[in-house]
C-alpha cells in the first residue's frame, strides 16, 4: 500500500503532496485538533465555536485559493451529483453567491463528479471515521477535466456508491473502460478494520442473502460476537474488479487511533464516550481551467 501523506506540525494540516504536485489538486485535512478541532457548524457547542469554525473555513479557502466552497452533506442513501458547469452556475445563482464570493454552498451528496470551472472552487467533506476517495485521472480523458470525490463508509460501500459513481461518470462524459482504468484514488484517514465493527445482529440483517454474504466474506472477520469490517478493502477490491483500477494512495492513519492523540475525529470513539462529537474537514481544491 503506497503511502504519501504529510502531517505539517506547524499548521496542524495533513495532505497528499503528490496529489497537488502531479495533478494540481490542492488538498488539506484538518489534522491537529488543538489547532483546528471540530469543523461542523451543526456540531458546534457554543456560539464562539461557530465563529471560530467560520474563521478556519476562510483560512482553508485561502490555502486552496478557492472562490467558492461546496460542502457535501452526506445523506444515508447513495446520493450522486455531477458538478458540471450548468450545475455550478445554478448552485451559485440559486444561493445568490455571485455577488458574495467566499461563501459556502451546501450540496447533498455522498459523491461528486466535479469539473474544473472558470473560477477555482473547493469541495469539503466532513468525515469522522469514513474515508474520502479523491479520484484523479493519470491520463486526461478527452471529455472530462476534473476530479471525483466520494464519501466512503461501510453503508456507502454496501450500497455500491463507488461503482455507481464511476458508472455515472462514464455515462455522463462518455468515458471508456480504458479511461476509467487510469483513475488513481487518494484515500484519506479512516477507521481501520481492527477498530471498526458492527454487531452480529446488524451484519446478519445486512447479509440476508447468500450473494451478499459472499460479497462481504473476504472483508469481514468474526470475533467476540462482532463483525470487523474492512470497507475500504472491499471498495478497492471492487474498483479493481469492475474497472481495473489498482492505483491507490493511502495515509496510513486510522481515525480511531489518531483520535486518542487529539487528532481527527472518530465516530466510534464518540459512541464509546471518549471523544466529543465532531468532524474533521477534507478539502479538495479544484483549480480553474
Ligand atoms: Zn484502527
Amino acid at each position: 500500500m503506497p503511502v504519501d501523506f504529510v502531517i505539517d506540525k506547524t499548521t496542524g494540516l495533513a495532505f497528499f503532496p503528490s496529489l497537488e504536485k502531479n495533478f494540481g489538486i490542492k488538498n488539506f485535512i484538518t489534522y491537529n485538533n488543538s489547532k483546528w478541532g471540530n469543523m461542523a457548524y451543526s456540531l458546534a457547542e457554543t456560539e464562539a465555536e461557530k465563529q471560530r469554525i467560520k474563521r478556519l473555513d476562510r483560512k482553508l479557502m485561502r490555502l486552496t485559493a478557492a472562490k467558492y466552497s461546496f460542502v457535501m452533506t452526506t445523506p444515508p442513501e447513495a446520493t450522486l451529483l455531477v458538478l458540471d458547469k450548468p450545475q455550478i452556475n445554478y448552485l451559485l445563482k440559486d444561493s445568490r453567491l455571485e455577488k458574495t464570493p467566499g461563501r459556502e454552498v451546501l450540496i447533498r451528496a455522498n459523491s461528486v463528479i466535479a469539473e474544473r470551472f472558470k473560477i477555482p472552487y473547493q469541495i469539503v467533506v466532513g468525515p469522522a471515521d469514513c474515508a474520502v476517495f479523491i479520484g484523479v485521472f493519470k491520463k486526461q480523458p478527452a471529455n472530462f477535466n476534473g476530479v471525483v470525490v466520494m464519501h466512503i463508509g461501510f453503508p456507502q460501500v454496501y450500497q455500491r456508491l463507488h461503482i455507481r459513481t464511476l458508472e455515472l461518470a462514464a455515462a455522463t462524459y462518455n468515458l471508456t473502460p480504458s479511461d476509467l482504468s487510469l483513475l488513481k484514488f487518494y484515500i484519506t484517514p479512516y477507521i481501520c478494520p481492527r477498530h471498526y465493527s458492527i454487531s452480529k445482529k446488524v451484519f446478519d440483517y445486512l447479509a440476508y442473502e447468500a450473494t451478499i454474504r459472499r460479497r462481504l466474506a473476504r472483508f469481514v472477520e468474526y470475533k467476540n460476537n462482532k463483525y470487523f469490517v474492512d470497507f475500504v478493502g472491499l471498495a478497492k477490491f471492487e474498483l479493481e474488479k469492475s474497472f481495473g483500477i489498482a492505483d491507490f494512495v493511502e495515509s496510513g492513519v486510522c481515525t480511531y487511533e489518531a483520535a486518542a492523540q487529539n487528532a481527527l475525529f472518530s465516530y466510534t470513539r464518540y459512541k464509546e464516550g471518549s471523544q466529543r462529537k465532531g468532524v474533521f474537514a477534507v478539502v479538495v481544491g479544484v483549480g480553474s481551467k
